[in-house]
């Protein structure tokens, strides 16, 4: 075992992160980072054919914004680069030759139209112990043959030589120990002649070994590769400083069974990116987090939970705080549903925490587009005054816009419930009242109108949903006198003048 914790990130850039790659990221962070450990980002691009230009930085930029740096990666450098597969060739040919000269593989030339008939001849046909002395490879061929079709150019694969019959131990942190017999591995293909390149299982088990990576943490998907990968090492010579693995559960549809896919994302209206992605053949846009008003908190927080549980009812972490609580004893070996209404709860919860003034700055281009701007303070004030109703910032505008535009128009139903016969005189007086208060805190103005209205034997509820209904257009708002504090007694006055002036009495009101 080495001692420095040292865990990858180990993507293939074949399109936009999907948010449970995020998952297994955000999980090799908060595990390295509690160990003191390295977390790294490697590319695993030896596919060339399911190359996709741009995910690369997609990738870079995803976890740029949600505040997760990597401490090597290609963009970063570090000292067991290049962390792009594709500029490791040569490295990964070395251990190909290694396998082949010890005899823990072989060369094997059968070509797919071989393959295909074996496959009609031989039900369930598999390359293995079983079926590869009837095949065309380097065990069946004398090294004369061999090496002649070499020669010639004919394309070969190179196959690991997985003996049957032999119980292969995966020691999973999540599952406890899994016992595979090998004689259900096939002779997997871990090069290829045709594009002088390593498959994913080579260069996968030479880079984390070469790596110094101590822990795997990936996706549930590649548990039925680990045999192989265990297998891999022992051929290696390597068993000792095998890393330990962990698969992560899967995340599940928010109903039903399967996985979570975009389908369900776009079925249901939520993003499963973090970043808006833009297709770059089909020019196809698909939603991301960071573009739907999520706070990147919000985000980290609400995947942390997602197949991880505390073991107390604390919900709100901060990332300092996963890093300190997170184990795989409290991962969960089955999925982890998605639930999207939880994630708005999350981000609902953050913008709470957010400093006023920061959501300002975000809501500032809402405010730039409609031409409004205002002195430094009221952005910010107003926003306290109604960020609890609101789960994104671009919800902001629906609860504030009467705090920079004054009403254009009345709601009918509040007129017609709200505007009596004697409200329009009521009001002149409320703003002959208004107009003889210096000090305009709410508090203040509070006591001065709810004594007037006492004093003159108002009915309390009237008059203040009119006063509402001529100050915000509408029955909707914060405490009607934290308003007037911020719009002020001068705009406060306005407001009443004009509502009086243009809002006419219903009939039988
Ligand atoms: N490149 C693999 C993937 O796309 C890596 C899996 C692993 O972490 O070993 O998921």
């Amino acid at each position: 075992m080495h001692n420095k914790t040292r865990v990858r990130f180990a993507p293939s850039p074949t399109g936009p992160l999907h948010i449970g790659g995020v998952r297994t990221a955000l999980y090799n962070y908060l595990f390295a980072k509690q160990h003191g450990g390295d977390f790294i980002l490697r590319i695993e691009d030896t596919d060339s054919t399911r190359f996709v230009p741009g995910a690369e930085e997609y990738i870079q930029e995803a976890f740029d914004w949600l505040g997760l740096p990597f401490d090597e990666s290609p963009t970063k450098g570090g000292k067991f680069g290049p962390y792009r597969q594709s500029e490791r060739k040569d490295i990964y040919q070395k251990y190909v030759n290694q396998l082949l000269e010890n005899k823990l593989a072989y060369i094997a030339f059968d070509t797919p139209d071989e393959l295909d008939a074996k496959r009609l001849e031989i039900q369930n046909f598999q390359y293995d112990a079983s079926t590869r002395e009837q095949m065309r490879n380097s065990l069946t061929l004398s090294d004369e043959e061999v090496k002649n079709l070499i020669d010639n150019g004919t394309q070969y694969v190179v196959r690991i030589k997985i003996e049957p019959n032999i119980d292969i131990t995966v020691n999973d942190l999540i599952r406890g120990e899994v016992v595979i017999n090998s004689s259900v591995l096939d002779d997997k293909v871990i090069y290829k002649s045709s594009d002088q390149l390593p498959t994913y299982h080579l260069a996968n088990v030479v880079d984390d070994h070469l790596m110094e990576i101590t822990h795997v943490i990936r996706g549930e998907e590649w548990l039925p590769s680990a045999p192989l990968h265990v297998w891999l090492y022992k051929s290696f010579g390597w068993k000792g400083t095998m890393p330990r693995f962990a698969h992560l559960p899967l995340l599940l549809k928010p109903e039903g069974n399967g996985k979570l896919s975009k389908r369900d994302g776009d079925r249901l209206g939520f993003p499963v990116f973090p970043l808006e992605w833009k297709d770059p053949q089909s020019r196809e846009t698909s939603s991301g987090y960071r573009e739907s008003g999520y706070l990147p908190e919000a985000v980290v927080n609400f995947l942390a939970l997602l197949g991880w549980n505390p073991g107390t009812e604390q919900e709100i972490f901060s990332l300092n705080e996963l890093v300190k609580s997170f184990s795989f004893e409290r991962c969960s070996k089955s999925g982890a549903k998605f639930d999207f209404e939880k994630a708005k709860w999350f981000n609902h919860k953050y913008i709470q925490e957010t400093p006023n003034s920061i959501l300002a700055e975000m809501f500032k281009p809402t405010l730039a587009q409609k031409n409004i701007s205002f002195e430094k303070e009221y952005v910010p004030n107003v926003i306290g005054l109604v960020k609890e109703r609101v789960n994104f910032v671009k919800e902001l505008w629906d609860q504030a816009s009467f705090f920079f535009v004054a009403p254009t128009s009345y709601d009918e139903k509040t007129v017609k419930k709200r505007w009596k016969a004697e409200t329009p005189a009521q009001l002149s007086e409320l703003v002959h009242v208004l107009q003889n208060i210096d000090n305009f805190s709410s508090e203040h103005v509070e006591k001065e109108v709810k004594q007037w209205i006492e004093n003159k034997n108002y009915h309390l509820g009237n008059i203040m949903n009119a006063f509402r209904l001529a100050i915000v257009g509408e029955s909707k708002g914060p405490h009607m006198f934290d308003i007037t504090a911020l719009i002020g007694k001068q705009e406060t006055i306005v407001r009443l003048e004009k509502a009086i002036k243009e809002i006419s009495v219903p009939e039988n009101n």
